[in-house]
């Protein structure tokens, strides 16, 4: 094997594809959770198809990432992991390719739709915003902030603090996850009703994302990430600068994986500027791919052009992977359907 896989279709527009995070969860999964992914991708596809059809790309990216922020699954609002000092900051961010205008949240606590704060900046003068600004603007717009923490994440910090690292463990975990759930539930979301059907760590998938073409070739991509987990307080994802979420005219990308290494390869840079050029897709996510490989780079990306054509790429051991289009295809990664392990 070269190191990556890699797979492009043509697609007929609109149609969007959504990822739920690249990662080495084949050996804490198993099967059926797998395939339970999947469907649950292919599901939150199908919910921005809905939208794009009605209200365009830029909706349908929103809608897409909002389902999966609320599903407890993905490292990404409700399910995001804790950083070293026990709280959740999430981070997102929305790209528009007409207008070459990106809108982002860096670190923001208690936020459970952060792709949300995104689309609110995307018009606006100002449109990247800290931690800070970030609970400012949520104040602003009557935003309630929610306790992100789960009693997985909660006890998952607890046992990497055990291993060394040292923290005031009753500020962080004081408010306890158990409220977390009960807050959630009470803004409307469906998390399980006993903490026992919380997915345990093994199952937890990654960042999310999605990218989208309208039937004019508009394209938007959003991407919504808690982090890497147990990072030091203030550390800054790729997901909201332009190396993890990119739209050009020509094609929409968002990536998921090492976040410090897809910033060291400025990922979605190479692959736009490489189809800027005149590379096909295919050929985009080759080269770029063999350079990922070669900087021993752990990462995924998924990607849209403005005529159609679909696809993704990963050098880790999985990436989940979605998409749907106008004609009713569908697609599911390798290790999110059936007839592979
Ligand atoms: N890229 C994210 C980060 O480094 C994590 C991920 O995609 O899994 O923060």
């Amino acid at each position: 094997m070269s190191g990556f896989e890699l797979y492009t279709e043509q697609l007929s527009r609109p149609a969007i594809v959504i990822h739920g995070g690249a990662g080495n969860y084949l050996e804490t999964t198993t099967k059926s959770d797998r395939m339970e992914r999947g469907r649950v991708l292919l599901d939150s596809a199908y919910g921005g198809m809905a939208s794009l059809g009605v209200e365009g790309a830029r909706a349908a990216v929103l809608t897409s990432v909002m389902a999966m922020e609320s599903d407890v699954r993905f490292n990404a609002g409700l399910g995001s992991k804790l950083q070293r000092d026990g709280i959740v900051r999430v981070s997102a961010a929305l790209m528009s390719g007409t207008d070459l205008r990106l809108s982002a949240v860096y670190n923001v606590h208690g936020c459970l739709h952060p792709s949300e704060l995104a689309n609110i900046l995307q018009d606006r003068g100002d449109r990247n915003l800290d931690g800070q600004g970030a609970a400012e603007l949520m104040a602003a717009m009557g935003i309630e902030a929610v306790d992100l923490r789960t009693p997985q994440t909660i006890e998952r910090w607890r046992s990497l603090m055990e291993t060394g690292e040292e923290a005031d463990m009753e500020a962080a975990i004081g408010d306890s996850g158990l409220k977390g759930l009960q807050r959630a539930r009470a803004v409307g979301l469906d998390v399980p009703e006993n903490m026992k059907d919380m997915p345990p760590e093994g199952e937890r998938y990654g960042t999310v994302g999605a990218v989208a073409v309208g039937s004019d070739g508009d394209l938007w991509a959003c991407t919504s990430t808690g982090g890497r987990g147990h990072e030091q307080p203030g550390r800054v994802s790729d997901t909201p600068t332009p190396a993890g979420t990119y739209a050009c005219p020509r094609v929409a990308i968002s990536a998921t994986g090492f976040g410090e290494q897809i910033m060291e390869l400025n990922i979605t840079g190479r692959i736009a500027t490489r189809i800027l050029d005149g590379k096909t897709l295919h050929e985009s996510l080759e080269q770029t791919f063999h350079e990922v490989v070669d900087h021993q780079g752990a990462m995924g990306v998924i990607a849209i052009t403005d005529d159609g054509r679909a696809g993704y790429a990963y050098s880790t051991a999985a990436c989940g992977v979605a998409w749907v289009d106008s004609a009713g295809r569908t697609h599911i990664d390798p290790h999110g359907r059936s007839e592979s392990s």
